[in-house]
Formats: structure tokens, sequence, C-alpha cells
């Protein structure tokens, strides 16, 4: 039987990230013992610092609405940490803090996007993104990468990808899925481009800023000629590992910021009043405090790197931050394995989870038909035996 509703619910993808969690956790409690790699989350729990201040917050008796652009302690903390780590100078009425990033983002594409606009997403791109956009009833046109660029686009790419209907291009470094990172001056390069067309605006997603192997990630909006049509995204699920906390915000240019909070006073209202007091003591800790989980997301990377190195058929390159790899697959596109006819990257996803008991995400979900997505964080204990599985289903 089909159903009553609506076009725009019919028209939406499911976000492949939360419906391969969903399955994972599904066999498990099946008794399979399957390895989740699907989910993009720190195994880590919330440092004791930050979760101290949320039980104050509650003995102080924090139980109301809070204002709908978040608390002024908070916003003022923002300002603080984007002056602290991203030379960018944004006064407390710039910014608004959402549930989650995810929503700072579709704040944002609701208030600027109007049906037909275009969108422009470097490919590979986290998945949520094409999916705001449809929502929007704008146009994602997809820039490609490869692995053989590290998944970075070039200047001429973005140039090619422009028209008179694009209104936005969401930049996101590090990466979700890939990891990579733009330098500087590859960002520079790129506003280069930009700074031809007055009518773009830049959605730059922040989210993994911390989770940086070296690197440190540049801010799209301390390009001078881009502050003004830049939207900086951040939040603290990943550097934090505060996922389920839900804090996302944005700096903005005022008239935006306004939008979204409008935008957010009919959806949501202000953001969980707790979580938001926590917030204020984790934003202004020295970034140090949160180094361990980052020094050890790296000794993961690296482990993973060398290991699954050694299967053939896997093609990697170095991820310089976030928590992923982002390997080319498409090597075993046309294979029959163990039985199992392999097609393509949602293939070799469902081949993984079937024959080696691994969740994966597949790359066609991130606009990367060729790749999956492993994130490695999860145990090392888990990863290695995740891999080993992988060797095993494929020899
Ligand atoms: N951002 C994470 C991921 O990509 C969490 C899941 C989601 O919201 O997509 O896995």
């Amino acid at each position: 039987m089909t159903h009553p509703l609506s076009d725009r619910i019919n028209s939406l993808p499911v976000s492949q990230t939360l419906a391969m969690a969903a399955k994972a956790r599904e066999l498990k409690g099946q008794g399979i013992d399957i390895i989740s790699l699907s989910l993009g989350e720190p195994d880590f729990n919330t440092p004791d610092f930050i979760k101290d201040a949320a039980i104050e917050a509650i003995h102080q008796n924090y139980n109301s609405y809070s204002p709908v652009d978040g608390y002024v302690e908070l916003k003022e903390a923002i300002c603080t940490k984007f002056k602290r780590d991203n030379d960018l100078v944004y006064e407390p009425n710039q910014i608004v803090v959402s549930t989650g990033a995810k929503q700072s983002i579709a704040n944002i594409a609701q208030v600027l996007l109007n049906p037909g606009d275009e969108v422009l997403l470097p490919a590979p791109y986290w998945v949520s993104y094409s999916a705001i956009a449809i929502l929007c009833e704008a146009k994602f046109v997809e820039i490609p990468s490869s692995i053989d660029d590290d998944f970075k686009i070039t200047p001429a790419q973005l140039e090619a990808a422009i028209t008179p209907k694009t209104k936005m291009v969401f930049f996101n470094s590090p990466n979700n899925p890939s990891g990579s990172i733009y330098s500087e001056k590859e960002y520079r390069a790129l506003a280069a481009v930009l700074e031809n067309h007055p009518q773009i605006y830049v959605l730059s997603d922040e989210i993994y800023e911390h989770i940086n192997y070296g690197a440190k990630p540049f801010s799209f909006a301390a390009i001078e000629s881009m502050y003004d049509r830049t939207i900086t995204v951040n939040g603290l699920a990943k550097a934090f590992a505060m996922t389920g906390w839900r804090i996302g915000y944005i700096g903005a240019p005022q008239w935006i910021a306004k939008a979204c909070t409008k935008m957010q006073g009919q959806i949501t209202s202000g953001t969980n009043c707790i979580a938001q007091r926590a917030a204020i003591t984790a934003v202004l800790a020295p970034v140090e405090k949160v180094q361990y989980m980052v020094d050890e997301f790296k000794t993961r990377r690296d482990i993973v790197l060398d290991l699954l190195g050694k299967v053939e058929g896997f093609k990697l390159n170095v991820p310089e931050g976030a928590f992923y790899i982002f390997p080319d697959v498409s090597a075993f596109f046309g294979k029959t394995i163990k039985g199992f006819k392999i097609e393509n990257a949602n293939d070799f996803s469902l081949f993984l989870l079937e024959k080696a008991n691994v969740a994966t995400v597949t790359g066609d979900a991130f606009g990367a038909p060729n790749c999956i997505r492993m994130s490695y964080a999860a145990s090392e204990a888990q990863l290695r035996e995740a891999i080993q599985r992988i060797q095993d289903a494929l020899s």
C-alpha cells in the first residue's frame, strides 16, 4: 500500500551512514558478531570536565528554553574560539547555536537556496549535503575528484562547474569521507575563482578541524575577500566525543545568522540547555585537553593503512585528518568472490557485511562510486580483527 506522503519526503534518500549503522546494530541484535566501521563517531567517552559542567548546569536549574540562537555566554565563548583557533573575528550576533552541525547546515541551505538554485559539491562529500539541497528543491552538482588527486578539486574544475544559477559551494576540510585537508594555498586558489562570481556563497564545514595529523586546517572565511560570503560551520561532536549532545554552531554574516535564527525559531527553538552550558566549558578548553584522542586516532590510522595496504585490490591514500579511510575498491568490480557478484561499491560493501561481518559505507552515498568509507573510530583490536576478516573473505 502506498501511503500519502509528500513528494518532499518521497524524493529524499535515506542517510546511508545512519542506515548502515542501524543495519549493523540490527545484525548485532540478532547475535551476529558485526564489527561496525560505518558510523563516524568517536568511541571515547565525553571528557569528565565537560560532563561535570553539565551536571553543574542541572544543579543550577538550567531547565528553561534558551534563546533560540543560544546562550549569550556560549556565543561569546564561540567567538573566543574562532579568534583563538581560526583567526576569525565574529561578534555574538553572528553566531547561531543549533542541534548539531547537521541542523546548522540545513538552516543555512533553507535560508539561502531557492528552487532551481545550484549547489556545488566537491566530491566526495558528506551524505547529507545532497539530501539537504534536495529538501530545498535546489540542484546539487558534483565536482568529481579521485584518490590520485588526494580527493581534492582544482580551481579549473570549480570554474568549469559554475553557471549563472550557482548559489552555493560546500567545502569540508578535513573532509568526510576522505580525510583530505585543503592547504591555505589551495583554498586561496579556489577563492580566486569565486572572487569573479560574487553571487556564490560558501559553506565551510570545519567539524573535523581538531582531528588532524599535523596539517592544521585553514578556515575559508579567513580569506579576506571571502569573509562576507562564507558561513563557517563547526560543532562539538567529533573533537570532544559529544556526538549525542547535539551541539553545532555557525559564524556567519549577521543577516544570514538572523535568518537562521528565524528558521530555527519555527522548527526547534534553542538547543538543549544543559548541553549548551557544558559546551561553554568545552569550547573554551585548551585544545590540548583532547589531544589524546587525536593521537590515538593517528595510531589507528597508521595501523589500518599498514594492514589494509597489504590486502590486494585496496587502493589507498594517506588521509591527513578526520577518522576515515576511503579506499578505491574498483579493482573488485566485475568479480565474483565466494559466490557473491560484485558490480560496484555498494555490492562490495554488502559483500564485506555478509562475508566478513564488517560494516562500511558505500562510496556512492558520498558521490564517489569507486570507493567505500571505513571509519577507524573503533578500538585497535576491532580494527585488526576487521581487516583480518576482510583478508580472509577475499582470499
Ligand atoms: N557524520 C557522521 C558520519 O558521517 C555521523 C552520521 C551522520 O550524521 O551522517 O558518519
